[in-house]
């Protein structure tokens, strides 16, 4: 549980420095707008702490989200003993006081992660009905994301019937992120329409076509991707959790980079270890951003259309050499660019194909089951936030608090 684990990270060092300075724990919000380098001058911690990440735990200051909560351990007398700052879903930086000064680390953020399913009759729509039933809004809006390729949602009829299996992660007793939906079917006109994730991640219809439509074009014209998107993994050499918010494209300093979509120019300047960044703002809450330029050419408030000239490769900021970092937002949260791009080799084929019918059988034999047998949804609960358990109580007890 996050909430232990939150609680037993700060606790060790409100053990260490209670006596000494009554530290408190404080629930805060991260304010729009407010850059890393600027929290850490806020509380006179050198900005040199950055120095002692790496290339791409750098980048991951630049994506802490507007409004993210986060813990900190204040002392009676001010001083920032130690902040715990979510950077996407699944890691978090641990700022900490030490004897002659701050580290600096990313760390894991700990979640639960289960499968759920849903079956529902349709009484007002299926967006209001899984959100009102199941009390998961990312669920519903991912639902209808899925099934309107398939699905005219204006025929949609009173006692038309869904069933989704999906995971979910959760942290402090509430669903996190979006929810990985496996297999989501929708009963309507007595046809039923099914979409399937298969294990490249794409989402496809019953007959193995790919149904997401994407939008966005390449960002430089020959491709070759150096690194891909990982949300976190465990360095083995390291041994230090990593995150990597984007693709990297190995290309000569001073290739074009290309607007992957129309959109508008929302941030054309320098920024931390991103160096020379780009950021556009396409339709749908996307923003795609392109970082390390040598030179940027839109400038701020310019609208591109897709495959325009935004500016040229560098290794500007934090970067071993000339790439480009490309990342993919959505309501500000980094995801994986490559769900979006299109390239040409598309459609299932040889034993991928195999593969999918394979998993297709799998997925609609419990979808079938859970729609058949009429089981009840899981729903949400909304409560529990911030609970101290009486395990946790027992453990503030024999420390005298
Ligand atoms: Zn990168």
């Amino acid at each position: 549980m996050i909430k232990s684990s939150i609680l037993r990270i700060l606790i060790i060092f409100f053990s260490f420095y209670s006596f000494a300075f009554g530290a408190k724990v404080k629930y805060s919000t991260w304010k729009k707008g407010l850059h890393f380098e600027t929290y850490l001058e806020e509380h006179n911690i050198s900005k040199k702490i950055l120095e002692t990440l790496d290339e791409e735990d750098v980048l991951l200051v630049s994506d802490i989200e507007k409004n993210q909560k986060f813990y900190e351990l204040i002392a009676s007398n001010g001083v920032l003993l130690q902040a715990l700052i979510p950077v996407g879903e699944e890691l978090q930086l641990h700022l900490r006081k030490t004897y002659d000064g701050y580290d600096l680390k990313v760390i894991p953020i700990a979640y639960q992660k289960n499968t759920y399913f849903t079956m529902l009759s349709v009484k007002t729509t299926p967006y209001k009905d899984i959100l009102y039933t199941v009390k998961n809004r990312a669920l519903a809006k991912e639902f209808i994301r899925l099934l309107k390729h398939s699905v005219n949602f204006r025929g949609i009829q009173k006692k038309d019937k869904l069933a989704i299996v999906y995971t979910q992660k959760m942290r402090l007793g509430q669903p996190i992120g979006v929810p990985d939906i496996k297999v989501a079917m929708l009963e309507s006109h007595k046809k039923k329409h099914y979409v399937f994730k298969h294990s490249d991640g794409k989402y496809y219809d019953e007959n193995g076509e790919e149904l997401v439509k994407k939008y966005m074009g390449k960002p430089l014209k020959h491709i070759r991707i150096t690194s891909g998107f990982t949300e976190r993994r465990f360095h083995p050499i390291l041994k230090r959790w990593k995150a990597h918010h984007g693709t990297d494209f190995g290309a000569k300093r001073g290739t074009p980079i290309l607007a992957a979509a129309d959109g508008k120019v929302i941030f054309s300047g320098r920024m931390g270890g991103y160096g020379n960044v780009i950021k556009i703002q396409h339709k749908d809450d996307y923003v795609t951003l392109y970082a390390h330029q040598s030179r940027l050419k839109a400038k701020k408030g310019d609208f591109v259309k897709q495959g325009q000239v935004i500016g040229y490769v560098g290794s500007t900021g934090r970067s071993t050499g000339p790439h480009l970092h490309f990342g993919l937002y959505k309501n500000n949260r980094p995801i994986d660019p490559m769900r979006l791009v299109k390239f040409s080799t598309n459609g299932l084929k040889g034993k991928d194909r195999e593969a999918f019918f394979n998993r297709k059988r799998k997925y609609t034999k419990i979808i079938n089951t859970i729609f058949d047998k009429n089981m009840p949804s899981y729903v949400w609960n909304t409560v529990d936030k911030l609970a101290v358990t009486p395990k946790m109580k027992d453990y503030y007890k024999k420390r005298g608090w």
